[in-house]
């Protein structure tokens, strides 16, 4: 038995038909950890879905009305990029309860992941690229209305850069400009930042501080900041791209203290994606999964995990690669004996 929890549902699969986002990868990733022994079935934990007042939070009810009522224009169809259906509607509410469930699991246990969810780019009043909710806001907003966390940190580490999360959270930063240290603040950092291809921007974060790491030569266009950007050129591998992922973490660590961390494990940047041009292998991707457990465990913040975008051209690499983020988990967080 694990240490800590999976929360999965079926009724986690979209259903978009045939379509470049792999929504069968869910059921294919539970079943895959169980028949390899990682997990047990008691391992699993059933989510809620969220409640509207849960996702008005963060979405604005003209937007959950269009969604509830099947009004989207076929504009706002288009950029949503699934094709829109009550049932749709039903699985984000889902995935939005799954996170919120993780993340009160992360609380008790140390880490909590669903196998499921990162829909990083749904705003307040639209959704786009394959996502509806942003059930990692979501999640963050409920457990910060109940007063279980305060500060949260975001670390996103899908191929595609966190622009619904950025939007979201741009409202509560602080007017102060305080840029992290890509340049200045310790001689490690900058002889780092200036040996590694890729460049970091930043901005001070309020209560819920944002980390992406992407390539930047892709979706979205238009990249609204985060607390730190990583903006990393196409064809970046292992071990430039953890180089910079652990200069990132420690840079938003030094200025930020985070009561839940929430970390989006993109199976994207893997070297044979559809719609990633960045080259990690499947074993980097392990690496980083480790890597961000590591930090965390370290300094005792909670985890919780989400799964965000995955589109190798074999859908049973993108399940590898999400079966072995629980394998990480499983790895770092064993009690300690
Ligand atoms: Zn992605």
């Amino acid at each position: 038995m694990l240490s800590f929890k999976l929360v999965y549902s079926d009724a986690y699969y979209l259903p978009i038909g045939e379509h470049v986002f792999p929504a069968e990868k869910y059921r294919r990733i539970r079943d895959r950890l169980l028949a390899s022994g990682v997990t047990e079935a008691s391992d699993f934990l059933e989510p809620e879905s969220a409640t509207d007042q849960d996702i008005l939070l963060v979405h604005k009810p003209e937007y959950v009305n269009k969604l509830k009522t099947g009004t989207l224009s076929p504009r706002e169809e288009m950029e949503m990029e699934v094709p829109y259906s009550r049932d749709l509607v039903e699985a984000f509410w889902l995935a939005a309860g799954g996170s919120i469930l993780a993340a009160r699991q992360a609380l008790t246990d140390g880490v909590g992941i669903s196998i499921g969810g990162g829909f990083h780019h749904a705003f307040p009043d639209h959704g786009e690229g394959f996502c509806m909710i942003h059930d990692v806001a979501v999640a963050i907003r409920r457990l910060q209305r109940d007063d279980k966390i305060r500060t949260a940190m975001t670390v996103d580490c899908d191929v595609h850069q966190g622009n619904g999360t950025a939007a979201i959270f741009a409202g509560t930063r602080t007017a102060s400009a305080l840029l992290p240290s890509a340049g200045a603040s310790t001689l490690d950092s900058s002889s780092l930042a200036s040996a590694l291809p890729g460049k970091m921007r930043g901005a001070h974060a309020g209560e819920v501080f944002t980390i992406s790491l992407h390539q930047h030569n892709n979706y979205p266009l238009w990249k609204p900041p985060s607390s730190i950007d990583v903006d990393l050129p196409d064809g970046v591998g292992d071990d430039d791209y953890l180089a910079w992922l652990d200069n990132a973490l420690s840079s938003g660590l030094r200025q930020f203290e985070p009561d839940l961390l929430c970390y989006l494990a993109g199976a994207d940047p893997y070297r044979e994606d559809q719609l990633g041009g960045l080259s990690l292998t499947i074993e980097g991707l392990k690496k980083r999964d480790e890597l961000v457990f590591r930090v965390a465990r370290a300094r005792n913040i909670p985890v919780m995990v989400t799964y965000a975008g995955g589109y190798a051209q074999n859908v049973e690499d993108t399940v590898t690669i999400h079966c072995n983020t629980v394998v990480a988990a499983k790895e770092v967080f064993a009690p300690k004996k």
